[in-house]
């Protein structure tokens, strides 16, 4: 199995509640490693180029207020199969649906407040790391 990267966002609900290092440890223990962090202020317009994909859906208004309603910690994340271990370690969407163990189940507030992102291809990973990362902020 390949050693890949994928993107992290620990959203505002968990930054709130003081949740970055649980999170980050969640992470870990999941054998994935943190090569870049930075802790941001997301502007309006940088949350709506990111969730661009679901400004068709209904609730895409209040995910931008949402994630921009305090600070957030982007991050890459590198392990064997980034991707695919980082979104089993998250959970399902909906914290109702995530197994126990997950992030999300964890610590979760809600379906919209639901504490991390997770890129969900390889593809979609590289697009959403150059979209908050210069590749010399990245140290593995
Ligand atoms: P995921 O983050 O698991 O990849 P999606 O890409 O489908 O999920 O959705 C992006 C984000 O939009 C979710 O993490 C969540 O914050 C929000 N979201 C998804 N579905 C809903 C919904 N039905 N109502 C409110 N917010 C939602
Ligand atoms: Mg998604």
């Amino acid at each position: 199995m390949a050693v890949t990267r994928t993107f992290s966002i620990i959203k505002p609900d968990a930054t709130r509640r003081n949740l970055t290092g649980a999170v980050t440890k969640m992470l870990e223990e999941a054998g994935l490693r943190v090569v870049a962090s930075k802790r941001i202020q997301m502007t309006k317009d940088q949350a709506e180029g990111f969730y661009a994909v679901h400004k068709e859906r209904p609730f895409f208004g209040e995910l931008v207020d949402f994630m921009i309603s305090g600070p957030v910690v982007v991050q890459v994340l590198e392990g064997e199969d980034a991707v695919k271990r980082n979104r089993d370690v998250m959970g399902a969407t909906n914290p109702a649906d995530a197994d126990e163990g997950t992030i999300r189940k964890t610590y979760a507030e809600s379906i919209e407040a639901n504490s991390v992102h997770g890129s969900d291809s390889d593809e979609n990973a590289k697009i959403e790391i150059d979209y908050f990362f210069d590749e010399n902020e990245i140290v593995g």
